[in-house]
Parts: structure tokens; C-alpha cells; sequence
């Protein structure tokens, strides 16, 4: 029987009932001969094996590496082999979240696996060098075998390693040739035989459904890449390959506890890359993370020349380097590099299934595919096993130089500052926990010198009692380093680089963000202090964060119960009392109750609000409460001291039941789908309708009054911009991000008065009026003398006086503007200024870390609200003292400046300051450009954003908000919701979905 007809009816799940007399039993054509399918050479011939011990073809029924297997062909494998051969142990290391089971195979000498537990504690000491002596610890470098992490497919559509994996199992589990008996004596093998379970299982399902009978080598098919969202990534499409600084998805959380438990010297990741490429390993290429140990660079070297070697033997064309950049933490090869292991990458070229067609006119085999993964993996461990005591005793050298007494890595330190947002704060101490960071609390008050997270010196600041900190001397440096840093440099060579790349071809080096500064994107404030942990915090190991002390205090409270504004899981509060029929408010001002001060966006809900619910509201309030970790405190009066907001008026808004539809599927983009669903599903937990993006046009809207529009609807928003509008002019909320804002902000063709800059560049001294005005409405500072005077004044000052010097040509600006362009960071940390009077911005601080990617820039004018903008204004530093800047000198015009040029803020800072109205110049004050008078801008957090794209990027529109009839539109300039890992901004966005149908739009009352 051919191979495909084994293939077809393999997929068809009859392989075992009817196999050898399907072909008679169905007339069905026989597939036509097609020269080269069937690759011959075996992975290891003439190797002896234990009878024992079951081959991966004997349990599989067909040879392996044929075809792809699923999940539970790879289960089925190693637990027959792991029964059987003494070599083995199987673990279980976690679930997927649809339910599949996550394993690795422990592979060694019998004596090995004998002693592993003993082993696993003598690998822990190995890696943290204050817990053994210098004497114990070299012995234990000198004695331990060498401990390999083999990881395969990741990615649900690369294929062949995990085929590769159930080989290179058996292999070792099972020959008895001394070429092998002798690698286990000096290695310890750990093989994770696949990562992503659903998304592999999810990726055949679809080569089943496109399997033919007639063979297809053509790797344009579906039968060679599936659909959306084919399988790449895991249930919520999460891309688990950028996930491991995050941690939020339960597959990469059980790998890193389980490496965290055996400390591995080496690991090894294997993937697929484009069809007609060949095969990639490391080294890779700048830029490179900072942190990366030395050691690992020299080892990968070496390890290169050695697999060069091996593939040389075939006649395997391969590469290193070129696009493959180790600057992102997140990666699994980089993630292992810095926690101390050497690191391998394997890229095949994939084959999903059967062969692809090459230009040179061969085939290259499925088969193939899986034996180049097999020749990489064991020429890396048979080269691990001869170098053992080289790598371990590095291994062992890299260690000391983060902890212990003959550390050598500078001193630093990370202060975490306490936060109500204890939602928050459990989020942060549960990632430091699981990635087996050492964290600190200050037992007292204490000062301390560094850096803030926009790059503020600050000078003996007071840090309250409670105040986390995390020293960089402690076994995993380089990774608390990696992830917590706020600002890490690429080298000069590499901006040239990157810089004549962008210029010469329009495209970058950059594969992944640049930014990613833990402390940035979950949005707490850290300071970087340089130094050790200060002696007088009285430092102690943190203990767990205490649970909420009661859900419910004084629930015999007559009047309302508040949730804390400031946990972000108040929202998440709100949106389920709703959904159980509990009517909800919000607080859009500070305010205080029975003396205790609530911030604004907290929860309320109202007895009086709920006489009509029908069940227990005590007992439902406890029992959401405890669930979401935070508590509800029960009020006695709703009257608030003084000038505070009392619970009858207009302070409390009532909330409308969200009823949330998401857009899914093509053209949405996949990973901003999945962190919406897995948003609302996930975190928030709250019930919602995820629909197909193309069925909008005949879908019944009035189900719904939120519709979430994730990145990459462009086309259906404008396909359908007639129904939108009149559905949100009923009162819905629309939330679209990216490129389906872009949509929403076409002149004629969009809704709304927001804009994509580039549109309205002759027009911009509008929408800077507009900044202005948001700004002098936080600041403004009446002058009574002037406002009294019984004469009207010589001049009135207009606070922008800009763009008046530089009237450049439409033509110019655009030109000016396409140049800009060029340099739109590839993903960056930018800080966005937040409106305080804004309801969508309940939670947040004063400004907000915001990743930001992509060329779309938003502008809006004074007729559209704008929550948050880009580029935070702080007091510019004093003026230096030689030359006083005139006050009646007008700075230079802003498209004439790149970025950060602070010159222009110096000049003129009477105005604002108001020291001394009476001295102020008759001449109107000059206006400001990037920032007002007296301040300056801080706009890049961290990560490359080039001077010409800050200069585009200045007072931008990140979010924006305005009224459709009843309803509203809410654009965000890209997705707030990143990785999981954004919560600053998602922070926004659960208030824009929870909030919104009360908030921003207006419900009618039933009659
Ligand atoms: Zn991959």
C-alpha cells in the first residue's frame, strides 16, 4: 500500500478496522505514481536495540517519521517506551487548556535513573553556589552528568521534531551499542516530545480534512498550511514561543516550573520555518539581549561547528545567524540562554506532511524532515556527552558569577513600590515566584538613589515599608535582568545597521518588540536602584500576599457595599454581579464614605438599586468577592463630606449587563482575537458571543451593546460602516483596535472625527489646538486681577502660537511625514499620559507604559475625547544659568525638531510656573511645541523608537472616545491587551467593556 493511501486512511481513522482492503471496498482511483516520495535512508542503521523495549513504528503501526503523529500517537509511544526500558522515567508536568496532558521523558544510564531524585538536588546545588561549598561544588561539576532539556514543536504546525523526538526516545532508551550506554554515563536526557499539543491536534485536523487521494507536493495547498488560525499557536492563540517572561498560559507555567525543578545545562528547541528555506541553528545574530552570558556565546559556536559537521556527512545545505536575533527574552532559546543553559535552535524547513516540491525540482520529504531534526539532536548530544565537564564547570563558573560570595555581577536592584491594586500586585509576585526570582520586602521606611521607569533620576527617595525588592545578585541574574531592566541598549553597530536597512530596503532587523520591561507592561512602580538592596529597608524574604482579609465587612450595611477602584479586579467584579442580575455602579471621582476615601472607578452597589433581585445579595456579593480575591465594604451614609461626591448624584453612574460580541476569524489577525477572547473569557470571566468577522453583515446586533473589533478588520469596517453607525447611534459601544480603528478614522468613508495623522497634515495646527486646550483644562490657573479689570486686556495670550514660522507645502509635510514613517518602531515602550476625568481610565496612575508597533498614528480633534495621549509632560529640569531664555523668543516649530530636543521647554516657563504673575511679559507668552512651557516630554519608556518617530509619535492619540447618537466609538492605536502581559492598558480596556454600556452610551429605561 502506497504511503498517501496509508495517509488517507490514517486520517480517516480507519487505519486498523480496514486496513489492506479499503482500496476494494470504495472505488476510489488510485493515487498517481509521483517519483521521490518515499525517502529510504534510514536515521540509524545498524544499530542494535533491547527487544524489550517497543518501537515507536511497532506502536504507531507505520515507520516513523512517515507522517506527522497527533497527540495521542505521541503519547501512546513514550509511554510504551517509558514502561519498558529501566532507562526511562515519565513525568507529568501540566494541562493544556483544553485538556491534554503535557509530558517529558526522563532518559539515562539505569544507575542514573536509579538516583534521579538525588541527582535533580544535586543539579539544584549546582546552580545556586551559596548552597554548597567552592570544594563540594566543583566535585559536583566534575561528577554530575551533563543534563540536556530536548524541547520539540512549540509551534502546532512545524512538525517534524516532535516525529523526531519519538526516534531520538528510543534510541536512547532502548540500543544497547556502547556508542549510546556511554553518552548515558555522561548525560542525562530530558525530552519534551511536544509543547503545543492543541495546536498540533487542531493543525492535523486540518491536513485530514484537506487530505486527497491524488498526492500534492505543491506547498501553496491547504494540505500544506491549514487554515485560520492554523496552528501555530495554542487554544487562545497565544504564541507560547513569546510567553516565557510572561507566563500566562498554564502550558509555558508547567515547563517552567518543571526546568526550573532540574536546572538543565543544555537545551535545545526545534521548529519549522518556511518551506523552501533549509535548516537554521544558533548562533544567532544581533541584536543580541544584554544579558546573554558569555559562556553560552562561545558553546553555540562550538556546538554550530560540530552540527555543521554532521549535516556536511549528508550533504544538507544549512545556516546559521542571518534573520534569527536573540534581543526579545521571551523566546524559549533565549529565555533557557539566560537562565544559564547552552542553548540550540533548530528552524526546518516544513514539510507538513508528505513532501514539498523544491525549486530545484526534488522533493523533500516529510521523512527527510524529520531526519535532519534527528541528526541535529543527537549530534548535539553525543557533542554535549564528550564536552560534559567543560559545559557543567562554565555552567557552574556562569552561576558564580551571580550569586554567591565570589559574585561578580554588578549590584542592582529592583524596588517595587506598594500598591492597592492588589489584583496586580498578586499577578507580579506569582510571575517573580514561578520564574524563581528572590524576592525581598522592606520591613521599614528607608531612602534610596536610582533611575525611574521614564528615566527620572531620583534622589534619596522615601520607599514605604512593604516596597519589593529584587537584587541582581541571585542565581537567575541574568534573567531577573532581562525581564525586569527598564532600559537595555543595542549596540551602535547594530542601530547602523538597522538604520541602512530601513532606509535602503524599508524593512528591519527587528523579529519581535523591542520593549518588554516587566515592571512597564503590568504598569507598577519600580525604581531601579543602583546597588545592593539598601541595609536600612530591613529587608526580609517576602511572605505570599495576603488573600482579602473578609469579601464582605459589615454586610448588615443598610446602604451600599464598595469594591476598591483600584484593584483591578473590581471591574472583573462589576461585569459578574451584573451577570447575576446585581445592578453595579461606578464612581467616576474620588469620593469617601464613613470616613474611608475609595478612588475613582470603584464599584458601588446600592441596596436601594437592588430591592428587586430576587436572591441573596450578601451571599452573592461574598461569593464573587472571594473568587475575585477583593473585598466589599458595606457604608452606612451616602453622604459625602464637604465637596465630595454624595451617592445620589451624578458621581455614581449605574451600570448597563455588557453584552459582548468579539469578531473573529479572517480578516481579524489571530493573536489580537486570541488576547481579546482570552481577556474576557479568561481574565475578566464574563460571558460573550465570539462571532465570525464576515457573518457581521447579517447578524442581529441588538443581541449585543459592546461589539470588540480586534486588529485586522480594516475591510469589514468599511464593508459595513452604515450598520455600525446605526447600531451604535442605538446605544452600543464599539471597541476597535489598530488597524480596524484605522477604519473608523477615514474621512467620509469612517465614523467619528478621529484621523489618521497622515490625513490631516495640513490641517495639524487644529488638532494641536486641541492638545492645548486638554492640557490648559487640567492646568488652568486664572489670573483674578485680569478677570476684574474693568478694561479689556492689550493682548490676549493664545497658549499654542505654533506652527506660524513654518508654513510648509502640503507637499513638504507629507514628505516630512513619509520620512517619519520609516522609523515607526517595530514594538516599543512609550508612555502614554492619562486624562484623569476620564472614566476609562479608572485604575491608572498619571501616565501609562504602552507598547506601541506599527506605522498608524491617530490625531484627534477637541470634538473627541482622548483618554490617554502619547508622551508624558514633566517639569523640565531647571533652565542652566548662563543665558536666561528670553521669554519672548517663540521656539522653534515642532516639525523642524527631532524628537526629545528639550530646547524649546527651557524658553518662556513663566507662564506656567506662576511665580510671579506680575513680572509677566505684556507679549503674548510663547506657546510650546512638543510640551507646555516649563516641561518637558518623556516618551520612549524602553525599547528602539527612533528621534523621527517620537517626533511623529509626540501627543498622539492612543485612545480615543466619542459619542455615535446613544452609543459610542472607543478606538485604542494598538492593542491594549498584549500577550496577557499589558495590564496597564488592558486595565483600560476591561473598563471600556465592562463599563461601557453605562459609562459612555445610554440605555432607554423599559417602560
Ligand atoms: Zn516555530
Amino acid at each position: 500500500m502506497s504511503h498517501l493511501n496509508r495517509a488517507l486512511i490514517a486520517a480517516a481513522g480507519l487505519n486498523v478496522i480496514l486496513a489492506g482492503c479499503w482500496a476494494q471496498d470504495v472505488a476510489a482511483p488510485q493515487p498517481s505514481p509521483l517519483a521521490g516520495l518515499d525517502y529510504k535512508d534510514e536515521f540509524f542503521p545498524g544499530a542494535k536495540y533491547d527487544s524489550n523495549v517497543p518501537t515507536p513504528s511497532s506502536v504507531l503501526g507505520f515507520p516513523v517519521g512517515s507522517k506527522p503523529v497527533n497527540k495521542g500517537q505521541i503519547e501512546a509511544v513514550i509511554k510504551a517506551i517509558a514502561s519498558k526500558s529501566p532507562r526511562c522515567k515519565l513525568f507529568e508536568y501540566g494541562k493544556t487548556h483544553e485538556g491534554r496532558t503535557l509530558y517529558y521523558l526522563v532518559i539515562g544510564s539505569e544507575s542514573n535513573i536509579r538516583r534521579l531524585d538525588s541527582l535533580k538536588a544535586d543539579y539544584g546545588k549546582l546552580s545556586d553556589p551559596r548552597k554548597v561549598s567552592k570544594e563540594a561544588g566543583d566535585k559536583l561539576a566534575s561528577d554530575l552528568p551533563a543534563l540536556a532539556w530536548m524541547a520539540y514543536c512549540i509551534h502546532g504546525d512545524e512538525m517534524s521534531g516532535s516525529d523526531a523526538s519519538l526516534a531520538v526516545a528510543h534510541h536512547l532508551a532502548a540500543c544497547t551499542d556502547s556508542s549510546v550506554t556511554k553518552m548515558l554515563d555522561d548525560m542525562v536526557v530530558i525530552i519534551d516530545p511536544l509543547m503545543n499539543p492543541d495546536g498540533r491536534d487542531r493543525y492535523l485536523s486540518m491536513l485530514a480534512q484537506n487530505r486527497t487521494i491524488q498526492p500534492s507536493v505543491d506547498d501553496q495547498s491547504l494540505l500544506h498550511n491549514g487554515y485560520w488560525p492554523a496552528g501555530r499557536m495554542n487554544h487562545y492563540l497565544f504564541d507560547m514561543n513569546r510567553d516565557w517572561i510572561f507566563a500566562t498560559q498554564p502550558e509555558t507555567r508547567g515547563r517552567i516550573v518543571a526546568i526550573n525543578q532540574w536546572n538543565p545545562h543544555y537545551f535545545m528547541e526545534s521548529h519549522e520555518m518556511g518551506s523552501q528555506d533549509t535548516f537554521l541553528f544558533m548562533p544567532g545574530r544581533e541584536a543580541l539581549n544584554p544579558n546573554l552570558p558569555e559562556n553560552i556565546k562561545k558553546w553555540e559556536t562550538r556546538f554550530a561547528a560540530d552540527m555543521g559537521a554532521a549535516f556536511d556527512a549528508h550533504g544538507w545545505r544549512y545556516y546559521t545567524g542571518e534573520w534569527n536575533d536573540n534581543w526579545y527574552p521571551g523566546y524559549s532559546s533565549s529565555w533557557a540562554a539566560l537562565r544559564g543553559s547552552v542553548e540550540n535552535l533548530y528552524e526546518q524547513a516544513a514539510i507538513s506532511t508528505d513532501a514539498v516540491r523544491r525549486p530545484e525540482g526534488t522533493l523533500q520529504t516529510y521523512r527527510e524532515a524529520v531526519h535532519h531534526q534527528w541528526v541535529a539532536s543527537m549530534a548535539n548530544l553525543g557533542f554535549l556527552a564528550k564536552n560534559r565537564k567543560e559545559v557543567v564547570a562554565d555552567y557552574l563558573k556562569e552561576k558564580r558569577e551571580c550569586a554567591g560570595a565570589d559574585a561578580t555581577i554588578a549590584h542592582r536592584t529592583f524596588a517595587i513600590l506598594p500598591s492597592a491594586n492588589a489584583a496586580r500586585m498578586r499577578q507580579f509576585r506569582d510571575l517573580m515566584a514561578i520564574q524563581g526570582f528572590e524576592v525581598l520586602s522592606a520591613g521599614k521606611a528607608f531612602k534610596a538613589s536610582g533611575k525611574d521607569r521614564i528615566g527620572r533620576e531620583v534622589k534619596d527617595r522615601e520607599m514605604p515599608a512593604g516596597t519589593l525588592l529584587l537584587s541582581a545578585r541571585q542565581p537567575l541574574a541574568r534573567l531577573l535582568l532581562a525581564m525586569l531592566e527598564f532600559d537595555p541598549r543595542m549596540t551602535p553597530q547594530f542601530l547602523k545597521d538597522e538604520r541602512r536597512e530601513l532606509l535602503r530596503f524599508g524593512r528591519s532587523l527587528i523579529y519581535d518588540t523591542t520593549g518588554w520591561s516587566l515592571p512597564m507592561l503590568f504598569d507598577v512602580e519600580a525604581f531601579e536602584i543602583a546597588g545592593d538592596v539598601p541595609a536600612d529597608a530591613d529587608a526580609k524574604a517576602a511572605a505570599a500576599p495576603a488573600a482579602a482579609a473578609s469579601a464582605v465587612t459589615n454586610a448588615e450595611s443598610t446602604v451600599a457595599f464598595v469594591i476598591d477602584g483600584a484593584d483591578d479586579a473590581s471591574v472583573s467584579a462589576a461585569g459578574r454581579l451584573m451577570e447575576r442580575g446585581v445592578w453595579a455602579r461606578v464612581a467616576d471621582k474620588p469620593f469617601a464614605f464613613d470616613g474611608r476615601e475609595f478612588p475613582r472607578g470603584s464599584v458601588l452597589i446600592a441596596r436601594k438599586d437592588n430591592m428587586a433581585f430576587s436572591g441573596d445579595l450578601v451571599a452573592v456579593l461574598k461569593e464573587v468577592c472571594t473568587e475575585l480575591k477583593v473585598a466589599a465594604t458595606g457604608i452606612k451614609t451616602g453622604l459625602g463630606q464637604g465637596d465630595l461626591p454624595d451617592l445620589g448624584g451624578e458621581h455614581f453612574v449605574l451600570l448597563q449587563p455588557p453584552r459582548i460580541a468579539i469578531l473573529g476569524r479572517d480578516p481579524i489577525g489571530p493573536y489580537g482575537y486570541g488576547e481579546a477572547w482570552y481577556f474576557i473569557d479568561h481574565v475578566l470571566g464574563v460571558r460573550a458571543t465570539y462571532m465570525e468577522a464576515r457573518n457581521l453583515g447579517g447578524a442581529d446586533l441588538r443581541r449585543y451593546n459592546v461589539l470588540v473589533i480586534p486588529e485586522g478588520g480594516g475591510s469589514i469596517v468599511k464593508d459595513h460602516i452604515a450598520d455600525l453607525k446605526a447600531w451604535a447611534s442605538a446605544g452600543g459601544t464599539i471597541i476597535a483596535m489598530g488597524g480596524s480603528a484605522a477604519a473608523f478614522a477615514k474621512d467620509k468613508e469612517g465614523l467619528g472625527d478621529t484621523r489618521l495623522l497622515q490625513d490631516v497634515l495640513p490641517k495639524m495646527d487644529e488638532y494641536r489646538q486641541a492638545i492645548v486646550r486638554e492640557w490648559e483644562a487640567r492646568q488652568a490657573m486664572p489670573e483674578p486681577d485680569k478677570i476684574w479689570s474693568f478694561s479689556p486686556p492689550e493682548s490676549v495670550v493664545y497658549p499654542w502660537m505654533i506652527g506660524e514660522d513654518d508654513k510648509a507645502s502640503d507637499d513638504e509635510l507629507k514628505r516630512r511625514d513619509a520620512w517619519r514613517e520609516l522609523f515607526m518602531p517595530a514594538g516599543a515602550l512609550v508612555a502614554g499620559r492619562v486624562d484623569d476625568r476620564s472614566w476609562l481610565t479608572g485604575g491608572l496612575g498619571e501616565y501609562v507604559p504602552v507598547i506601541y508597533s506599527g506605522e498608524r498614528v491617530f490625531a484627534s480633534p477637541a470634538t473627541v475625547q482622548t483618554p490617554i495621549r502619547i508622551g508624558f509632560f514633566t517639569p523640565a529640569p531647571p533652565a542652566p544659568k548662563k543665558e536666561e531664555a528670553k521669554a519672548d523668543e517663540r521656539p522653534d516649530t515642532k516639525s523642524d525638531k527631532a524628537g526629545d530636543d528639550k530646547a524649546d521647554d527651557k524658553s518662556g516657563d513663566k507662564k506656567c510656573e506662576k511665580k510671579d504673575d506680575k513680572k509677566e511679559d505684556k507679549k503674548p507668552a510663547p506657546g510650546w511645541t512638543t510640551a507646555p512651557p516649563g516641561y518637558e516630554m518623556r516618551l520612549r519608556m524602553s525599547g528602539l523608537v527612533w528621534p523621527e518617530a517620537a517626533d511623529r509619535l509626540a501627543n498622539a492619540a492612543y485612545l480615543t472616545r466619542e459619542s455615535v447618537g446613544s452609543g459610542q466609538l472607543i478606538l485604542f492605536a494598538s492593542n491594549p491587551t498584549f500577550r496577557a502581559a499589558a495590564l496597564g492598558t488592558s486595565r483600560v480596556f476591561s473598563n471600556a467593556v465592562i463599563l461601557g454600556p453605562g459609562m459612555g452610551a445610554s440605555q432607554p429605561i423599559k417602560p
